[in-house]
């Protein structure tokens, strides 16, 4: 189809702003981050480092709103700018949004619960590429204030990059295989949303999952007894296969 294939190329793709905020204790890989490609947004230039010149305001140590804003850059290139950071937000939540399309996202806690479950902390930064991007495009090429009436998110949890997770460890169902809903699907088309982006997104999803071992090793979990036959199987053939091989070089020698 070469005609879909010259419109595939034609979409213009949302141009992101990555920083980070202060300082970082966990490990965050930049380059993989960047080097991340997608067909509907594009990370600009280099993730910047800023660093938090407040203290915490909050009674739990947490940054209030008013405090972040502060600290986030006011320009930047790029349609809207997402800042990572460690430090607790308002309420405990892991994502705000900010005047002038801006977004603060920490790995506070969010971290520790991808660690054990062996998720990669990256995979969390893209399901947030990829929701504030149709956050985006569904608001008309803007990010909605935090004080706007907003209806993106759902309470309950289907691994949707749409899921609230106000119990914030089930975030581990849409940071390894996340999807779009068919609840959601129908939100954003009737929101305007072009379907061949929602589509072209569903299929980029796919790639948001954990390493190969732990996928391995949780395919073993969930099938043991095929597992144990797999591997008995395979030893007996690497057995015979040894025998062969020796019966040949033993049957040269003679
Ligand atoms: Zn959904």
């Amino acid at each position: 189809m070469p005609h879909a294939k010259s419109q595939h190329t034609k979409m213009s793709k949302v141009k992101i702003k990555l920083i980070i905020l202060g300082q970082l204790p966990v490990d965050l890989d930049k380059l993989k981050l960047s080097n991340w490609k997608s067909e509907v947004f594009e990370i600009v230039g280099q993730i910047d480092n800023y660093s938090i010149v407040n203290n915490a305001d909050g009674l739990s140590w947490e940054f209030s709103d008013e405090n972040i804003e502060e600290q986030l850059p006011e320009n930047y290139d790029g349609d809207f700018l997402i800042a990572m950071t460690h430090v607790p937000l308002e309420n405990n939540y892991y994502a705000r949004r900010f005047a002038n399309n801006r977004i603060c996202m920490t790995f506070y806690e969010m971290a520790d619960i991808l660690n054990i479950n062996n998720i990669p902390i990256e995979n969390l930064v893209y399901r947030l590429l990829y929701s504030y991007t149709l956050i985006y495009k569904r608001h008309g090429n803007r990010m909605p204030s935090r004080d706007e009436i907003t209806s993106f998110t759902h309470d309950e949890t289907r691994g949707c990059l749409f899921d609230m997770n106000g119990i914030k460890s089930d975030v581990v169902y849409s940071t390894n295989n996340p999807i779009i809903c068919d609840q959601c699907v129908q939100k954003l088309t009737a929101e305007k949303v072009p379907l061949n982006i929602i589509s072209e997104i569903k299929e980029e999803l796919k790639s948001v999952k954990k390493g190969i071992y732990y996928r391995l090793a949780d395919l073993i979990k969930k099938y043991p007894v095929w597992a144990i036959l797999l591997s008995t199987i395979s030893a007996f053939i690497i057995g015979t296969l040894g025998s062969l091989i020796a019966t040949i070089i033993w049957e040269k020698l003679i």
